[in-house]
């Protein structure tokens, strides 16, 4: 059975979305609303060094200090100038839960009142954070509980930036090593926010993260996919689905304007870096798509792209009427990739139990 989708879908990105968030609610400037030349150029326009604006800025995210106090190589009285002036976090933490598992959810309110979900998953050789990118989400995918609740609007830089630092100050004890763009929203769709943060998550004197360590998960909004690598250095995942167009735009709409042979067209000619293989996304959804044929399909998709596929056994949703499929069948679909020389993992999924898996996030209480 099909769900109807509760949300207008939109396909057409509009041009704001290429433009930075405005942060209009806010009375107060927020330091972390500003990547490095942002910093230099309002500190600039205040008659302060652009070497002040360097120092900030390593507190901001290769630190991500807590508080103003902390920034102990700034003079106090030009700490007091910036408390004055100047909000540091632009995020609240209005709940935070951990799962059985250890992976933990958190809740953290914008200024403008809207809520954004942000998680934590620790794992023995590394530990992610899955970043948000809109508030909601407007490409309706039928299986996933953000895309059926509608869509609010794009997070600002700051918005995508301060969930690490959140993160990194709550938990000290956890050192992050991968960033994935895999919360609620479509990254593509808010690119000028999402590549003036991946370049900061990049910096060596912002983030430090390699980009081997960044994913950027994307239902394929191909123009943006097109010159994203151009823009940014990142790793790439593709919300595949399914082989065929029958199937994948009963799950993915975004699919009836960007079919799978101009996707996998677009996925070919992408300039990959040396040794980098594109993620595809396959969430195994029972009757749906997890037939053997649909299993060989995928494999002759994907024949000659360097790739891995992560399969996921679909996470329930209240209201959604799909499964995953029984175990046996996960396992008989992914030997029947592998058979065909796929290099097919399944995906462990994690922090169900508090709503925190892949498809989960709605951003309520
Ligand atoms: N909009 C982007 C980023 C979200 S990533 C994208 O779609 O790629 C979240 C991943 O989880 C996507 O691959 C998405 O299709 C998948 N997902 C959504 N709902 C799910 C569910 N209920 N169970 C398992 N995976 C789900």
């Amino acid at each position: 059975m099909e769900p109807a989708a509760s949300t207008p879908i939109v396909l057409e990105p509009t041009g704001s979305a290429l433009e930075e968030a405005p942060a209009k609610a806010c009375p107060r400037r927020a330091l972390k609303e500003h990547d490095l030349p942002g910093l230099v150029a309002a500190f600039e326009a205040q008659g302060v060094a652009a070497f002040r604006a360097r120092q900030v800025y390593r507190w901001l995210y290769a630190k991500s200090a807590a508080s103003l106090e902390e920034m102990t190589d700034l003079s106090r009285t030009f700490r007091e100038v910036l408390s004055r002036e100047w909000d540091l976090h632009v995020l609240r933490t209005c709940h935070s839960e951990i799962s059985r598992d250890g992976t933990q959810k958190w809740l953290f309110g914008l200024r403008d009142g809207s809520l954004i979900e942000t998680v934590l998953i620790p794992e023995a050789r590394r530990n992610t954070v899955c970043l948000s990118t809109q508030v909601g989400c407007p490409m309706a995918c039928s299986f996933c509980l953000t895309g059926t609740e509608g869509f609010v609007r794009n997070l600002s830089f700051g918005e995508i930036m301060d969930q690490i630092c959140q993160v990194r100050i709550a938990r000290p004890d956890v050192r992050l090593s991968n960033v994935v763009l895999m919360g609620m929203g479509e990254p593509l769709l808010n690119y000028g926010a999402v590549v003036r943060a991946i370049r900061v998550m990049n910096d060596p004197e912002g983030f430090n993260f390699s980009s081997r360590r960044i994913t950027l998960s994307t239902v394929g909004v191909l123009p943006r996919l097109e010159r994203l690598l151009e823009d940014v250095n990142v790793s790439i995942a593709i919300s595949l689905h399914a082989a065929s167009d029958e199937i994948r735009s009963r799950l993915v709409p975004l699919n009836r304007k960007y079919p799978i042979r101009k996707l996998i067209e677009v996925c070919r000619a992408l300039p990959l870096p040396a040794r980098r293989r594109i993620t595809f996304e396959y969430t195994l959804i029972d009757g749906i798509n997890d037939s053997l044929e649909e299993a060989d399909r995928v494999a002759q998709l994907l024949r000659g792209i360097p790739s891995k596929v992560n399969l996921i056994p679909m996470n329930e949703n209240p209201g959604i009427p799909y499964r995953p499929p029984p175990e046996d069948r996960v396992a008989a679909f992914q030997a029947r990739l592998r058979a065909q020389g796929v290099h097919a993992v399944r995906r462990a999924t994690r922090g169900g139990d508090i709503s925190a898996a892949c498809g989960q996030l709605k951003g309520r209480r």
